[in-house]
């Protein structure tokens, strides 16, 4: 079954609009993708019928936001097949949630001569916690080097990992080159090592289907904004037994039990990590999100993404001048390159004058593009409501742009 794109395209409102004069085309996915009608419509509805503080309120709003709030936190568990919603923490972003275990996790089982291993492709969320936390513990981070596509090396995985191994924090999906990383045999390995294991999913989560106790990841780490939801939200998932010995993160309201002077205690997972008055409409707007991509399925939007990867790659590869940066094998759909002569971002601003929008620097990964020996790249990004004219549109102005230094 082929996908009506024209269809999902009028979804978003967001697409139809006209930049410098020319029809947007927004390629810049993996930093963060658009939102259906449905997301905005729930945002505001919230606001405009149901706004209230949840689970501590006796009327009928707290009753209707809290229901809503933990019906997303269902949906979730549904979706990244985790065994009960308790396992499901929100937090702000990927970001938070990786921090979120570097600071009580790491706290409470990281010591001196530790070894935590992350590899050479990680946002600078998945190093820069882990730094600060061995610094703090005087542990010791190490990093799995990669080959010239882009791909971990698994076997030098292998050598390093030990019994001085506390932790394994990996990318599932490289966010600057699209490579997919095989997480369950690294889980598997560092298990037998007694290691646990985070995995980032910020970019997988859109694009693949997840299955937390097939991988049997320990934590699982992603972002609602990269999943057609809203910003400022994401999602920590964590074992149940791991969870309930961590320490918490941040203290305050909702994540006690009692409090006295003397002592408090602290609520049960998932609340215990969950101080504060949390991001409620947000939260109520991504069921919309989820029910969006579970309408039309992983496998349907996985299929249409490496078709437009494919495309775009034949198309661009034709053009005098194009470097593709990060050629794995088992990729998501990012599209990573250079122009031979030309400044990563002067070739994202003559794209942006023919009113397409793609990603150009080091995408937060700037020790990858050291080890590439490269300032940065241009990044194409596709997504569900993408076609093959507005890859065309792009090659085309690409090719124009090319021609000035090839
Ligand atoms: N990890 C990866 C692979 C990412 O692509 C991103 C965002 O681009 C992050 C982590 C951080 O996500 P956020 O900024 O939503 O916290």
């Amino acid at each position: 079954m082929s996908l009506n794109i024209e269809e999902i395209r009028e979804l978003f409102p967001v697409l139809h609009q006209q930049v410098h004069g020319n029809p947007l085309v927004y390629f810049d996915n993996a930093a963060t993708t658009q939102k259906p009608k449905a997301v905005l419509d729930a945002l505001c509805g919230y606001y405009e019928r149901d706004n209230s503080n949840i689970h501590r309120g006796a009327h009928t709003l707290a009753d209707r936001a809290t229901r809503y709030y933990e019906k997303t936190r269902k949906s979730i568990r549904d979706f990244i097949g985790a065994k009960e919603e308790a396992e499901i923490i929100f937090t702000k972003g990927t970001t938070e949630s990786i921090n979120l275990v570097a600071s009580t996790y790491g706290r409470k089982y990281i010591s001196e001569g530790d070894e935590i291993l992350i590899s050479t492709m990680e946002h600078h969320s998945n190093i820069v916690p882990w730094q600060i936390l061995c610094e703090e513990k005087k542990a010791n981070l190490k990093v799995i080097p990669i080959n010239e596509a882009g791909e971990l090396l698994c076997e030098e995985f292998e050598k390093m990992i030990s019994e001085k191994t506390k932790l394994v924090s990996i990318v599932h999906a490289s966010n600057a080159l699209g490579s997919i990383n095989p997480v369950k045999e690294i889980i598997k390995k560092a298990h037998e090592f007694g290691a646990k294991v985070l995995v980032d999913g910020a970019q997988s989560t859109s694009h693949l289907n997840i299955d937390v106790q097939d991988l049997d990841c320990d934590f699982l780490a992603f972002s609602a904004h990269k999943l057609y939801g809203p910003t400022g939200l994401g999602v920590l998932y964590g074992k149940r037994k791991v969870l309930e010995e961590m320490p918490p993160y941040q203290g305050g309201g909702e994540m006690i039990k009692e409090v006295s002077f003397e002592k408090t205690t602290f609520n049960e997972i998932p609340y215990k990590f969950e101080a504060g008055t949390p991001n409620i409409a947000d939260v109520i707007a991504f069921q919309k999100a989820l029910e969006f991509i579970n309408n039309i399925g992983k496998k349907e939007i996985k299929k249409h993404e490496d078709d437009l990867l494919s495309y775009a790659n034949s198309a661009f590869t034709e053009i005098k001048g194009f470097i593709p940066v990060g050629t794995a094998k088992e990729k998501v759909s990012v599209l990573s390159f250079n122009i031979n002569g030309m400044h990563p971002f002067d070739v994202g601003m003559m794209l942006d004058a023919k009113g397409i929008a793609v990603r150009t620097g080091h995408h937060c990964t700037q020790p990858l593009m050291k080890w590439f020996g490269i300032e940065g790249t241009v990044r194409a990004s596709f997504s569900v409501y993408n076609t093959k004219q507005e890859i065309d549109l792009m090659a085309a102005s690409l090719a124009k742009i090319a021609k000035i230094k090839n």
